[in-house]
């Protein structure tokens, strides 16, 4: 049968790191084996459940690149499905209903533990007549087999076995009439035709009652692969302490999806000693068979460092529209995807992250410089350097916009170095400051390309106004 796997979120929260590498690895797997994926929102929980995390799901799944082929389905809409399975093992005998009131279960566990004995349903109304009490509140119970043992091949912890008698008789209906998550979860499995079910290790002990029960209910079993949890740096199961936080608070920090998914498929998985993947090889190679059985550990800083490899590698003009989202979300003039394009590749060896280039091109998209780094002025701009830099500003008043080109700005920088006996560094911090008001700039000729004649001048002429308290005489006075 062909390979389906599913995604099966509660919406209690927002799509955080773990939940994302499910998500991925549900994805990567489906796609390297030719199979569908499927996502499926596990509602069922009324009072925990809101559309806010449905949304925030979603678009944590979008922005990643993890848009299912199927779905999302909800699970609360199959409602009435899980009650009617549910029925159907009580009238095949296979559940009973269990008027076990809290005080009741209460006292049978305080009870067992006195005894020394492990707390669990002893099933005290499995032989009940159906035809008593029918008025009292009840669940309904499943009735797992007392003796033998459940086992399974798990695709990534290998040959999994839990004794029968270690697992009490589940519920599958609430007293308020609503099915439970293992109910829920094994219809719906069936119903979708999941052939993978891939999740956390938290989820191994519902494994050995999920078996029972679709196995009571005629279903086919599906492969399991239950994957080990990430945790941080000190060991410790991953808290939003150690960056679990959800996957859009990344994109904020300005990490690209192709990195974050790089940096999570290596987090257990490899290929090689291949650090970096694009999601194309991912999608190709990856395989939830290989993955490690030991947990995880999650680290920033490499995370930090892949991000910076694939703003490296990525195409301008994906990484031009992410750069639009950053300075649309910081207030940053936005000059559209043709002239970001253009300027992206000038930041791409420089920026780490997303958030980085927007700062780093800031200079660029503004009409007039909001602020200037005073120390580097202080330092940089001595009175010496008045001179040369006037005369500097001469000479590249004199170019036209058609000749302001790479060739004559160098033609022109060197006649004023070689004229005031000055090496190239002493003068281009000072119109480094003044057009871009820091010393970190691409090169001094590509940022004076990237500003354009009119808006170099113009901050030029500032400049030296600003940074040597004159204007030099001659020329206009620009930027008051
Ligand atoms: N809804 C469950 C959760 O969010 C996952 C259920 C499953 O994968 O079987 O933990």
């Amino acid at each position: 049968m062909a390979l389906r796997t599913r995604f099966a979120p509660s919406p209690t929260g927002f799509l955080h790191i773990g939940g994302a590498r499910t998500a991925l690895f549900c994805h990567l797997h489906a796609r390297a084996h030719g199979g569908t994926t499927v996502l499926r929102i596990e509602d069922t929980d009324r009072q925990r459940s809101s559309q806010a995390a449905v949304d925030a799901i979603l678009e944590g799944m979008r922005w990643m690149g993890l848009a299912p082929d199927e779905g999302p389905f909800f699970q609360s809409d199959s409602y009435q499905r899980h009650l009617a399975e549910a029925h159907r093992l009580l009238a095949e005998g296979r559940a009973y209903r269990c008027t076990c009131s809290v005080e009741d279960l209460d006292a049978m566990r305080e009870e067992q533990r006195q005894k020394g004995l492990k707390p669990r349903y002893d099933g005290r109304c499995r032989h009940r007549d159906p035809g008593q009490s029918s008025d009292s509140p009840s669940v309904i119970r499943f009735k797992t087999p007392q003796s033998g043992e459940v086992s399974w091949h798990d695709l990534i912890q290998g040959d999994i076995r839990f004794a029968n008698d270690e697992l009490d008789d589940l519920v599958l209906v609430r007293s308020d009439n609503s099915p439970t998550y293992n109910l829920a979860v094994v219809v719906d499995d069936h119903d979708m035709n999941i052939t993978l079910v891939l999740r956390g290790e938290d989820h191994i002990s519902n494994t050995p009652r999920q078996i029972h029960l679709l196995e009571a209910l005629g279903y086919q079993r599906p492969h399991y692969a239950h994957m080990p949890l990430l945790h941080g740096s000190d060991g410790a199961k991953l808290s939003k302490r150690h960056g679990a936080v959800s996957v859009l608070q990344y994109r904020e920090n300005g990490f690209l999806p192709a990195a974050v998914n790089n940096y999570l498929a290596r987090l257990g998985w490899s290929h090689g000693d291949q650090e970096f993947f694009t999601m194309e090889e991912l999608e190709r190679l990856f395989d939830v068979t290989r993955l490690g059985r030991s947990a995880t550990i999650f680290n920033q800083e490499k995370l930090l460092w892949l991000n910076g490899q694939h703003i490296r590698t990525a195409k301008p003009g994906d990484l031009a529209a992410e750069l639009s989202w950053h300075l649309n979300r910081m207030g940053l003039p936005d000059p559209g995807p043709e002239r970001l394009t253009v300027l992206v590749p000038h930041f791409q060896e420089r920026s780490k992250t997303m958030v980085e280039m927007a700062e780093k091109c800031h200079f660029l998209l503004v009409d007039d410089l909001p602020s200037y780094d005073t120390a580097a002025i202080d330092h940089h701009c001595t009175p010496d350097l008045l001179a040369p830099m006037s005369k500097l500003c001469d000479h590249l008043q004199s170019l036209d916009a058609a000749s302001w080109q790479a060739g004559h700005l160098e033609t022109i920088f060197k006649t004023v170095l070689a004229d005031h006996g000055l090496k190239m560094g002493k003068l281009a911090q000072p119109v480094r400051i003044a057009l871009t008001g820091t010393t970190v700039s691409p090169g001094i000729y590509e940022t004076l390309l990237l500003l354009g004649r009119d808006k170099s001048l113009s901050r030029l002429q500032l400049g030296l106004k600003k940074f040597f308290n004159r204007t030099p005489e001659g020329m206009e006075n620009p930027g008051q």
